[in-house]
C-alpha cells in the first residue's frame, strides 16, 4: 500500500516537471491518442498528434521552433508577412513537409517548393495523414475591393483529427457567416486585433454564437498595442460557462 501511495506521489511529480517545461503547451487526450497544441507567436501554433507534426503559419524565426518535431504539413492561411514568412519558412527543415495553401499564397512560394504544394481554395478539403483539412473562408468586411482581406484570398482550416477533435483556426477574418455557421468545433483560434481583423467584441458574439468548447484569443497584435483578451473571456464567460476561453502568451519577449 505504502508503495502504491509513494509510486502515485512520483507520478504525480513526474508528470508536473515534464508539464513544468513548456507551460505553454496544451495536452488534449482522445480515443485514438494525444494531440498536443502549442502556440508559438501571433498566428502560429503547431499541432502534433501520432507522430505527424502541423505548423501553421511559422513566423518569428527558426528559435522560436527549436526542439520541435520538423513539420509533416505546414499550413499557411494568407500573403502577408505574419502569415507566408519566407525566412522562417527558410530557416526550418521542410524535407518532410507538405504546403497546404491557398492559390495566391502557392504563387508567391519558391518554384522550388512546388512538389510539396497542395492548393486548397476556400471550400475545398484534403485528407492527409490522420487529418481531415479543410479550407474555410476568412475576409474583412464590408467587402470591398481594397480590403485588406479580399473573401477568396486566404483560408481560415478547420481540422477533423482522426474523427476525435475538430480544431479551427480563423485566419484573418471578421465574424462573418461561414465562422457563426460553424458546428462541432472543439478548439478554435480566433483572431482579434484592430484595425486588420476584428473587435473582441465581435470575436466574442461570433464565439457565442458557433459555441466552440475550447476558444484560445490568437493573432491579438494590432496597431494600438495587444487586445485585451482578459476582457474577450469575460465577454464570452457571462454568457456562457459552458464555452472555456484559454489566455495564452502568443508574445514571448525573447
Ligand atoms: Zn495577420
Amino acid at each position: 500500500m505504502k508503495f502504491h501511495v509513494l509510486s502515485i506521489a512520483l507520478t504525480l511529480l513526474i508528470g508536473t516537471l515534464s508539464f513544468g517545461q513548456n507551460s505553454n503547451i496544451d495536452h488534449f487526450k482522445t480515443n485514438k491518442g494525444n494531440l498536443t497544441i502549442q502556440p508559438i507567436l501571433h498566428g502560429s501554433a503547431v499541432l502534433t498528434y501520432k507522430q505527424k507534426t502541423i505548423y501553421v503559419d511559422p513566423y518569428g524565426g527558426s528559435k522560436l521552433y527549436k526542439g520541435l518535431d520538423a513539420p509533416d504539413i505546414i499550413l499557411i492561411t494568407d500573403i502577408h508577412g505574419d502569415h507566408l514568412h519566407q525566412s522562417t519558412l527558410d530557416s526550418l527543415d521542410i524535407s518532410n513537409a507538405i504546403f497546404i495553401v491557398p492559390q495566391e499564397v502557392a504563387k508567391k512560394l519558391p518554384e522550388t517548393y512546388k512538389s510539396k504544394i497542395i492548393i486548397l481554395n476556400n471550400g475545398q478539403a484534403i485528407h492527409r495523414f490522420n487529418f481531415f483539412i479543410k479550407a474555410i473562408p476568412m475576409y474583412n468586411l464590408p467587402e470591398t475591393e481594397d480590403s485588406r482581406h479580399p473573401k477568396g484570398r486566404g483560408n481560415g482550416y478547420v481540422i477533423d483529427i482522426d474523427s476525435e477533435k475538430r480544431v479551427y483556426f480563423s485566419g484573418d477574418t471578421e465574424d462573418i457567416d461561414e465562422m457563426r455557421m460553424l458546428q462541432n468545433i472543439d478548439i478554435a483560434f480566433i483572431c482579434m486585433n484592430l484595425p486588420f481583423t476584428m473587435s473582441i467584441d465581435q470575436a466574442a458574439s461570433a464565439v457565442l454564437e458557433f459555441q466552440p468548447k475550447i476558444v484560445y484569443p490568437y493573432h491579438y497584435r494590432g496597431t494600438e498595442g495587444l487586445s485585451d483578451i482578459e476582457a474577450f473571456k469575460k465577454l464570452i464567460t457571462s454568457e456562457n460557462k459552458q464555452i472555456e476561453v484559454r489566455l495564452k502568451n502568443w508574445y514571448p519577449k525573447d
